[in-house]
């Protein structure tokens, strides 16, 4: 089966509410072997709904102008609430069982802190939740909508990417100023949207008993070991350490392409005087490259691309009407990964098929994990999997740049370096 022929059913929310009334209705008189299978029975109608919930996201994400789905994510912008709190009704009753201490055992107790987690969306936030999704949709349009006149073409914004790249210092200016243009165009919607999220977020927060949005955002996040304080001694750690490192590379970069005296933003994305390392081939060369490479690197990795490529579960390239950035989601019913992209000709393309195609082969490793809780390892632990593939596939970088290898990997670890102080800088933003 491929992605295109994945049946896609628009969820039923009264049908899911009674399954889930006739599936608890005696939960609590249950046995403990009886508890363990009400859960899994549950949590299979959870995959069935995230499975919908999801080819209707990716449809969407792909082409932001195909009508269907567009009328399929603004439902889901309306009742994915609802069904978040049919959840949560359901997690109150799983931990309230009387055999939690025995469940705990069988399931492990990972399980039940994420079903916490859970625990502070509340039915009173549902209203906030559906304003909060529909401004999210329209940010993502609004970002996918860019039609930007450069060089005889119109472009997307990622289309945009290469000409910030190039050698030709007056080009990287003027593409520069091409997508900033987008941004003043837009600026009053940009700014309302932005203004409507940060107070709507804000009332979610109050209307459910925080102080503020960031320590229920923390709970959303399933971040269950750790705070803001101990985030904040972490981005204090990063500005200690990393920042001066950063600094260094950006004045060793400077003075490489012989702008020591003059470096200015639209610089930053040339690193190299011989030009930056992109990718020897097109597209359908990368994912050829990609497969031999994951062939070589072992028999897990090789069945995994086989799979990818085989079912088309990659949409990789940047085309008009296109949704911004890149991702990797997982489709439970199917169990099998998708890894969405905007390739545009740079070596980011590369680190798409190492990064998030080490996303996609941790949660294709864990799809057979009965709780869905668990298929993915919440989302900073994530990054541990897709950082550590794009290092494992140092070997096999030749096959992708050709003799500009070394260039590629002195700024794919230089990248590394500077996302840090990079991250953090956002992550003090938001708090
Ligand atoms: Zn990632």
């Amino acid at each position: 089966m491929k992605f295109n022929e994945m049946t896609y059913t628009r969820p039923d929310f009264e049908k899911s509410k009674k399954n889930y009334e006739e599936l608890f209705k005696n939960f609590k008189d249950q046995t403990l072997e009886e508890q363990i299978t009400t859960i899994n029975e549950w949590n299979k109608l959870s995959d069935d709904f995230a499975t919908n919930a999801t080819l209707c996201s990716v449809r969407h994400s792909i082409d932001t102008r195909d009508e269907f789905y567009e009328k399929e994510n603004e439902y889901f912008d309306e009742v994915g609430p609802l069904f978040s709190n049919l959840a949560v009704e359901a997690n109150k009753t799983i931990l309230s069982s009387k055999h939690l201490e025995d469940l705990k055992k069988h399931f492990g107790p990972h399980y039940f802190e994420i079903l916490e987690c859970s625990l502070v969306m509340k039915e009173e936030a549902i209203p906030f939740m559906q304003k909060e999704n529909a401004l999210v949709s329209k940010y993502n349009k609004l970002i996918a909508s860019a039609k930007i006149d450069f060089d005889g073409k119109t472009n997307t914004l990622a289309q945009m990417g290469p000409y910030t790249q190039v050698a030709d210092r007056k080009t990287r200016k003027e593409a520069h100023e091409a997508i900033t243009k987008f941004f003043e165009e837009n600026e009053a919607e940009f700014d309302k949207i932005y203004d409507d999220l940060v107070k709507v977020r804000n009332e979610m927060a109050l209307a459910l008993g925080y102080k503020n949005y960031v320590d229920l955002q923390y709970k959303f996040l399933y971040r269950t070991d750790y705070n803001s304080e101990d985030v904040k001694r972490y981005r204090e750690y990063i500005y200690k350490n990393f920042t001066p490192l950063a600094v260094k590379l950006r004045e060793k970069q400077a003075e490489r392409i012989g702008l020591k005296d003059d470096f200015k933003y639209y610089d930053w994305g040339f690193s190299f005087k011989e030009g930056n390392p992109n990718p020897i081939g097109d597209p359908e060369f990368i994912v050829n490259q990609a497969i031999k490479m994951y062939h070589e690197l072992s028999k897990e990795t090789g069945e995994f691309i086989d799979v990818m490529t085989g079912m088309e579960l990659m949409d990789l390239v940047a085309k008009p009407g296109k949704q911004a950035g890149g991702y990797c989601t997982d489709i439970p019913n199917y169990k099998v990964p998708f890894i969405f992209s905007n390739f545009n000709g740079t070596q980011g393309d590369v680190e798409v098929v190492t990064h998030e195609a080490g996303h996609a082969f941790q949660v294709y490793s864990s799809r057979n994990m009965i709780v869905p809780e668990y298929r993915w390892p919440t989302y900073e632990a994530c990054e541990i999997h897709s950082m550590s593939m794009e290092f494992l596939t140092w070997p096999w970088m030749e096959l992708f740049f050709g003799e500009a290898v070394n260039r590629f990997k002195y700024s794919h670890l230089s990248g590394a370096i500077e996302f840090l102080p990079y991250g953090v800088t956002i992550d003090e933003f938001q708090h």
